[in-house]
């Protein structure tokens, strides 16, 4: 736990030194920057394994439950974000129950992020 809260707090001074605040306190494009930045920087995250059942996918909410806002990386990772459709169905944040298309922002409460239509994470739902 101590590990955890010393990697977040280490997490919110490295966003405030290069955006000038951290993750909760950034406006939708400033967030969107921040997730594109990760993903430039190499960033991978957990796109399989993809949860079959509604007890792995409580498990993955579970887990994002247990991060602040500003842990911004680590969500990205866990929720297993991509910049792009997924799969032969080409899925994608347009069509996920949770997509505010007019906000372009991901609804659900885990989340809480902004995203662009052609995106796309593990806990898309329709
Ligand atoms: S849950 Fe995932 S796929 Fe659905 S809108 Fe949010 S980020 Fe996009």
């Amino acid at each position: 736990m101590a590990d955890q809260q010393t990697a977040s707090a280490e997490a919110q001074v490295n966003y405030k030194e290069k955006y000038g605040v951290t993750p909760s306190q950034a406006d939708h494009a400033t967030l969107l920057r921040m997730i594109e930045d990760h993903f430039q920087e190499g960033l991978k995250t957990l796109v399989e394994p993809f949860p079959e059942t509604d007890r792995e996918f409580a498990k993955i909410l579970d887990n994002l439950r247990t991060m602040s806002a500003d842990d911004l990386r680590k969500k990205l990772i866990e929720s297993g974000w991509l910049l792009e459709p997924y799969g032969e169905d080409e899925m994608r944040c347009q069509e996920c129950m949770y997509y505010l298309v007019h906000r372009r922002w991901c609804d659900l409460p885990e989340l809480n992020l902004p995203a662009e239509p052609d995106w796309w994470c593990r806990l898309w739902r329709i």
